[in-house]
């Protein structure tokens, strides 16, 4: 049987290694590859899907947004975020699904042991990740969402598309972010949780030692969420550890939607504990 990964590029991508240690140490006889698809080739590689040797994929940058009007249906979760990170075959129909949402909730549940139902939540950054991010907090019940871009009518748009997920009266509003000024006067200064979505901090950027937000806004009562997985400790997670917060990285968040992809992909539980060592190992 044959899943993949669908994107470009793809090569630096640790999914292959932690989904073909889960199928290898589920005995399922299953290849997962990483399939390089430029923009041209990306309708007959999903077409491809259809054959009944193939479980669906895993569908990453550039091609998230793209490959929707290439399947039969989109889960609401889904479509709500504007992302698909998961096609399942079903028969010789192809379903779209995010589990970037689900990946992230359970992260902080589990690794951060942080419920976010009733927590006001700042969101930094309001490209693809911050929508499930934001579709995470509306799901688990946050009470306030606080989304801060540089261009604010991003967040707008981010906020006005999840508004259908809004179904515990959560507050959320979006503002510029900050820089530097009158920060105690910020909505972010007030959140419980506060979750950088930019790529600012990556391994390998000019930005890689910069901060997504002015360090004041840094308290020790504070959980602080960094989306990126390399770096392990970004220059946000050190300076939020320096100031006594609490902090969790992202590679639990991309452990967690993978297992979830594979647990639609099998329909059985998936080997999370083998999985994260197989994704540190493959760091
Ligand atoms: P994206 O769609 O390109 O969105 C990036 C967002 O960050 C946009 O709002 C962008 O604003 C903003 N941004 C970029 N550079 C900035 C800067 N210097 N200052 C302020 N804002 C800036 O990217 P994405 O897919 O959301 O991915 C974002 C990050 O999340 C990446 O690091 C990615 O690796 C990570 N991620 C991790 C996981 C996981 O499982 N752990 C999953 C998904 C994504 P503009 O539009 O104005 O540039």
């Amino acid at each position: 049987m044959r899943v993949g990964l669908i994107g470009f590029p793809v090569k630096h991508s640790i999914s292959p290694r932690f989904q073909q240690a889960a199928f290898d140490a589920a005995g399922i006889p299953a290849r997962y590859e990483a399939w390089e698809v430029p923009r041209e080739r990306l309708g007959e590689v999903v077409e491809s899907l259809r054959a009944p040797d193939a479980l669906g994929a895993n569908v990453t940058i550039p091609h998230k947004q793209a490959v929707r009007a290439l399947l039969d249906e989109i889960d609401p979760v889904a479509a709500a975020i504007g992302a698909v990170n998961t096609i399942v075959r079903v028969e010789d129909r192809l379903v779209g699904y995010n589990t970037d949402a689900i990946g992230f909730a359970r992260s902080v549940r589990d690794d951060a042991r942080t419920e976010i139902a009733g927590q006001k939540i700042g969101v930094v950054g309001a490209g693809g990740a911050a929508r499930a991010v934001v579709a995470a907090a509306l799901g688990e019940g946050a009470s306030s969402i606080v989304v801060a871009a540089r261009r604010p009518e991003q967040a707008e748009a981010l906020l006005a598309d999840l508004a259908p997920l809004n179904r515990s009266g959560t507050a959320t509003r979006a503002i510029r972010l900050p820089e530097g000024e009158a920060i105690g006067d910020s909505p972010l200064a007030e959140v419980a949780i506060l979750v950088n979505t930019t790529p600012v901090g990556m391994a390998h950027r000019p930005d890689e030692h910069d901060l997504p937000v002015p360090p004041e806004l840094l308290r020790s009562d504070l959980l602080v969420c960094d989306l990126i997985y390399n770096p392990p400790q970004t220059a946000l997670l050190a300076e939020g550890a320096a100031r006594g917060a609490r902090t969790l990285n992202g590679l639990p968040m991309l452990v967690y939607q993978g297992a979830a992809a594979w647990e639609l992909w099998t329909k059985q539980p998936a080997p999370v504990e083998l999985m994260r060592r197989a994704a540190e190992e493959a760091l």
